[in-house]
Parts: structure tokens; C-alpha cells; sequence
């Protein structure tokens, strides 16, 4: 609050008030690369998650040539502009993590003809929540490609992983706030080892000209405050949430009998329970969940009036008529054993009105 009322002045002046702004923002900088484990001038401060993985993606692209590469199931922002460049997408398994074979033959076949400028793969899927190796695929960007730039989308994974055992694998890396606490509208690029990137935004000059436009102050001095906290609490918070998604899970299937877990829980992070439900069609349980205050999702997209299933779903190999029973639910700080203990009541009886032909009003 203070940065939105007595500290309100643009951090790029030179007044006191203006210096005070500064000095949050730089003190922000500070605690955003202690935690993600980067130097403060690798901290590029943009305007989402989205800002962030278009960044990192068409800068590369224009700086370096090439085509850009990612799997199949990463969320749009990163999908879309690889596919708006005419990059390369790869398959992933059943899992929806990406096929290494497949990778290494992708930037084999790039090496021949235009190369490869990046490859970005998510650190956590944002529907399934399953978890990448980033490790592992970066040994084999780093020997299929070795001038290509390495970017993880961890949109999905601050919550759940230590950042700073993800960043020395990665050349580039997207975070926003809003996913772990922090406003919407304010964002994160990492770029290690200094501007590895062109600039998209380019203007005023700001963070260092690696995005201009006036910083969004209060939303910067919030997300490191989210971050600071979501990164004290994650290991309690990782065993707290397994346990209620474990809770949340069991209870459907000991209520309701054909509920699948899309991927097994060793795999994912704690606070997604993805499953697929057979004969309810997801359009219509949202419908009733809604009604009961219960938010969930299906992450289905409603294209030329047919529900299309999901292309995270699609790409993992799942039967089109299993994903459009898939039905979305995360946990995170807030939720509590009586929201399960509700959700699971509120689903099964919507479940089984639908199965009994009820169709909502
Ligand atoms: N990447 C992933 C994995 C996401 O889940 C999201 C948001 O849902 C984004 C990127 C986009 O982030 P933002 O909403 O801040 O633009």
C-alpha cells in the first residue's frame, strides 16, 4: 500500500520520493534473485507470464535466427509463439513430459538446415501439474544444440519447487505473481549471464533497456513479498497440500466409482488433482459446481460450438471421450481439509445428478 499512496512517485526520477520508489524496487530485485538463485541484474521485471515467455521466445528468435522448439503441451504463451514463428513441437509421453528421443532428433534435423535459437520447456504443466526434469533436458538442448538458449516457463513451478535448483539449467525463465500469492499484472524474465535476449518492449529505456515502460512499483515490491513467502512456506506447504489432494482425490473415487487420476501423483506437483470422470460431460459439472461455489476448471476450450477437449490432454494420448470428462481442481495456501471435505460432496452429488440424466437449468 505505501508504494500505491505516500511512495507513489515514478522509481525513474530523481526526486526523494522518486528515490524511494527506486529503492523498493531494487530492494525487490535483491529478494526475487536471492530466491530463484541469479545475480540482481539478471532480474528483468516484466508485465506477466505471458510478457515474459514472449520475450524470451521472439527475442530469441530475432537475435539469434533460427527456429524456435517446445513440447506440445505448453500453456499458449509459450505454444503459440513458437507455432507463430514456424518453430518445432514436440510430443511428449503419457505424463505429458517431452520425449527426450524425439527432442534430440528435432534439433538434430535443425542443425542441418535454419538451427535452433531456443528451446523452452515448461518446468510444471499448469493443467496436469506434472513435473519436468529440467536437468535432464537441458543435457540434451546442451549437446544437440549448443548455441540454441535454454528457457524454462516456471509459471506453475514456484510454488512447489526451489527455483534455485532450476535456475543454473537454464539460460531463461518466466515467473508471475499472481500464480503464488502476488498481484496480477507484474511479472518475471530471468536472464542468466547478462541480455541474452532482444527486447520486446522498447520505450523509456527501464530495467536496464531490457523492457521499458514506467515500473509498476507497488506490484513489484508484492510480488518479491509473495515470493519471499511462498519460498519460506513451500516445504510445509508441499506435505500439507499432498495429503489434502490425496484426501480430495480418494474421497471422489470412494463416492463416485470411473474417477482416473490423469497422472500419477509421484509425478506432479501437490497442489493439482486432475481428473477425468466418466459419463459427465466437464461443461456440465462446472455448471452445477458453480452453483455450489465450487471453482474448478476443465481446461476445455469451446471451439465452433463443439467442447474440444484439451491440447495438454490430446498430446499426453488421451481418448477424446475419457479428456471430456476432465475436471480440474487445485489446491493452494488457502485451502483447508473442510474445502475438500465440501468439494468432495459438492462433486459427487453433481456427478451423479448428471449420470442419473439431469441436465442443469
Ligand atoms: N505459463 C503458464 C504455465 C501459466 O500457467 C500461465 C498462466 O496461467 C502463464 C504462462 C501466463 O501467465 P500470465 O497469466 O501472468 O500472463
Amino acid at each position: 500500500m505505501p508504494y500505491l499512496t505516500d511512495w507513489y512517485a515514478n522509481p525513474s526520477g530523481s526526486h526523494r520520493f522518486a528515490r524511494g520508489a527506486r529503492q523498493a524496487v531494487d530492494e525487490s530485485r535483491d529478494r526475487v534473485a536471492g530466491i530463484v538463485g541469479c545475480g540482481p541484474n539478471e532480474v528483468v521485471f516484466t508485465g506477466c507470464g505471458t510478457e515474459s515467455d514472449n520475450m524470451a521466445i521472439t527475442g530469441a528468435v530475432t537475435r539469434l535466427g533460427g527456429r524456435a522448439v517446445c513440447p506440445a503441451v505448453e500453456h499458449h504463451a509459450v505454444l503459440h509463439v513458437v507455432e507463430h514463428h514456424g518453430g518445432s513441437v514436440v510430443g511428449v509421453d503419457v505424463a505429458g513430459r517431452v520425449e527426450l528421443d524425439a527432442l534430440a532428433t528435432t534439433l538434430d534435423e535443425l542443425a542441418s538446415g535454419p538451427g535452433v535459437s531456443i528451446v523452452s520447456v515448461m518446468a510444471v504443466n499448469n493443467e496436469v501439474g506434472t513435473i519436468t526434469d529440467i536437468a535432464a533436458v537441458a543435457d540434451v538442448v546442451r549437446r544437440h544444440a549448443p548455441g540454441a538458449l535454454f528457457h524454462t516457463d516456471a509459471v506453475q513451478a514456484a510454488c512447489w519447487l526451489d527455483l534455485r535448483e532450476l535456475t543454473p539449467h537454464v539460460d531463461l525463465l518466466s515467473l508471475s505473481a499472481h500464480k503464488f500469492g502476488g498481484p496480477k499484472g507484474v511479472g518475471v524474465l530471468i536472464e542468466r549471464g547478462g541480455p541474452r535476449v532482444d527486447p520486446l518492449i522498447i520505450g523509456g529505456g527501464q530495467e536496464r533497456e531490457r523492457r521499458s515502460g514506467t515500473h509498476n512499483t507497488a506490484g513489484i515490491v508484492a510480488l518479491a513479498a509473495a515470493l519471499a513467502v511462498t519460498d519460506a512456506e513451500r516445504v510445509t506447504e508441499n506435505v500439507r497440500l499432498a495429503d489434502l489432494r490425496d484426501r480430495l482425490v480418494k474421497g471422489l473415487q470412494g463416492e463416485l466409482d470411473d474417477v482416473v487420476e490423469t497422472v500419477d501423483p509421484a509425478d506432479k506437483v501437490a497442489g493439482s488433482a486432475h481428473v477425468c470422470i466418466g459419463g459427465v460431460e466437464s461443461e456440465a459439472l462446472l455448471f452445477l459446481l458453480d452453483e455450489a461455489g465450487v471453482c474448478a476448471s476443465a481446461a476445455s476450450a469451446c471451439a465452433s460450438g463443439a467442447m474440444e477437449p484439451s491440447h495438454v490432454l490430446a498430446a499426453m494420448g488421451i481418448d477424446r471421450a475419457v479428456a471430456l470428462g476432465a475436471l480440474r481442481l487445485t489446491l493452494g495456501h488457502t485451502s483447508t481439509e473442510a474445502d475438500v471435505d465440501r468439494g468432495i460432496e459438492v462433486i459427487a452429488g453433481a456427478v451423479r445428478r448428471l449420470r442419473e440424466g439431469v441436465r442443469p437449468t
